[in-house]
């Protein structure tokens, strides 16, 4: 089938698909909904990697270290590294600062560096960043990632499941990057107004699966393939033709990960 969406921050790798993996991606792929799994440390990014390999057009990897597994696993440079070099590989993350998961000063400073040496990989690279971002009582880690990205990145990127200020979602957006929304604005209203902020070209949809499931099926286990009610939703909330925005989001997946050159023309 014509690809016609695309779910930008999904995790088949994750051990919740274990067994089903073929299941879900195909699921997805008949209904035009092409992926980006996304590795949140080495174990699942190679696990993603894999997947890519296994399906090639519309199934796509990143590689990263999540923050919230600064002092429980390692980080290794030149692994992850190694690992972001793969050709599978369109983006490096989830990467980035979690302030409510994380609260130990020494362990926040331990992911600094970590998102530090990742946007190294993504710069050295040229691959775009996947950024996890979550402040809470250790402070606001939009503001700070936001530092860290000024004074290192020299890659675009997209913000997944943006949840700071309207003012640290047009930093974001002056700086090139991107701001992806997942299910949870088919059943909340709170981020309408970050929603509709973004030029159109700079929105994405993604599940975050198998987490936050939409509203048709919350509740239950979430995939790739629910991305098609979240850019739906979003359509409504940015009041714009639902033919434009599935369109635009599409396109801006491919433009992002720089993965489907002419392949709709
Ligand atoms: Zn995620």
């Amino acid at each position: 089938m014509k690809p016609s969406y695309f779910d930008v921050h999904t995790h088949v790798n994750l051990k919740n698909f274990i067994g089903k993996e073929d299941e879900v991606i195909k699921e997805a792929l008949n209904a035009g909904v092409w992926m980006v799994n996304v590795g949140t440390d080495i174990e699942t990014s190679r696990k993603a990697v894999a997947l890519s390999e296994g399906y090639g057009k519309g199934v796509y990897a990143t590689v990263g270290f999540h923050p919230i597994y600064i002092g429980k696993e390692k980080f290794e440079y030149e692994t992850f590294f190694d690992t972001a070099s793969s050709p599978e590989v369109v983006a490096v993350g989830e990467c980035g600062l979690d302030y409510f998961h994380i609260r130990d000063p020494h362990l926040i400073k331990e992911q600094k560096e970590v998102f530090v040496s990742q946007i190294e990989i993504a710069n050295r690279l040229k691959k775009p960043l996947m950024l996890h971002i979550r402040s809470g009582p250790a402070g606001n880690a939009y503001a700070d990632s936001l530092e860290l990205i000024k004074l290192y990145a020299r890659v675009p990127g997209n913000s997944h499941f943006f949840s700071g200020t309207i003012d640290e979602a047009k930093e974001f957006l002056s700086l090139g990057f991107s701001l992806s929304f997942t299910g949870v604005v088919t059943f909340a209203s709170d981020y309408d107004e970050l929603v509709r902020l973004p030029p159109l070209e700079m929105v994405m949809a993604e599940t975050d699966a198998p987490y936050v499931s939409p509203l048709s099926v919350r509740g239950k286990e979430n995939r790739p393939v629910y991305v098609r009610e979240v850019a739906d939703r979003i359509a409504d909330i940015r009041f714009e033709p639902n033919e434009d925005v599935i369109g635009a989001l599409f396109e801006n997946g491919c433009r992002l990960f720089n993965v489907c050159t002419g392949h709709r023309s």
